[in-house]
């Protein structure tokens, strides 16, 4: 009984923190309006009063789903090694990100 409670009790922060359910059905016309305006994902996400990491994990589901546009036959789609974000490959053996191969140089 006296476990339980103080394990009840160091959870309470953590169940306070966690972000409420986002609808994306219906914020998804205000995300997409914002972003070609031209904000940021992290402006995005203030306007809307959302997390920027939960918006962050949506564009990245998002864009899994509905194909980047692809502007040549060798290119290809392709989910980053490293941070497995969607991108357009210039060939099928291109498996960084253009942020990751950046930053690996
Ligand atoms: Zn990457």
């Amino acid at each position: 009984m006296k476990n339980t409670h103080i394990l009840a009790a160091a959870e309470a922060p953590a169940r306070r923190t966690r972000p409420p359910r986002v609808n994306w059905r219906t914020l998804a016309p205000s995300v997409e309006n914002l972003r070609t305006q031209g904000y940021s994902t992290r402006e995005t996400a203030r306007r809307l009063g959302l997390n920027v990491k939960t918006l962050e994990a949506h564009l990245r589901r998002h864009r899994l789903r509905h194909a980047i546009p692809l502007d040549r036959p060798d290119q290809v789609r392709r989910n980053c090694l490293n941070c497995d974000s969607a991108f357009v490959a210039d060939g099928r053996f291109l498996r960084l990100c253009p942020e990751c191969r950046a930053m690996f140089g």
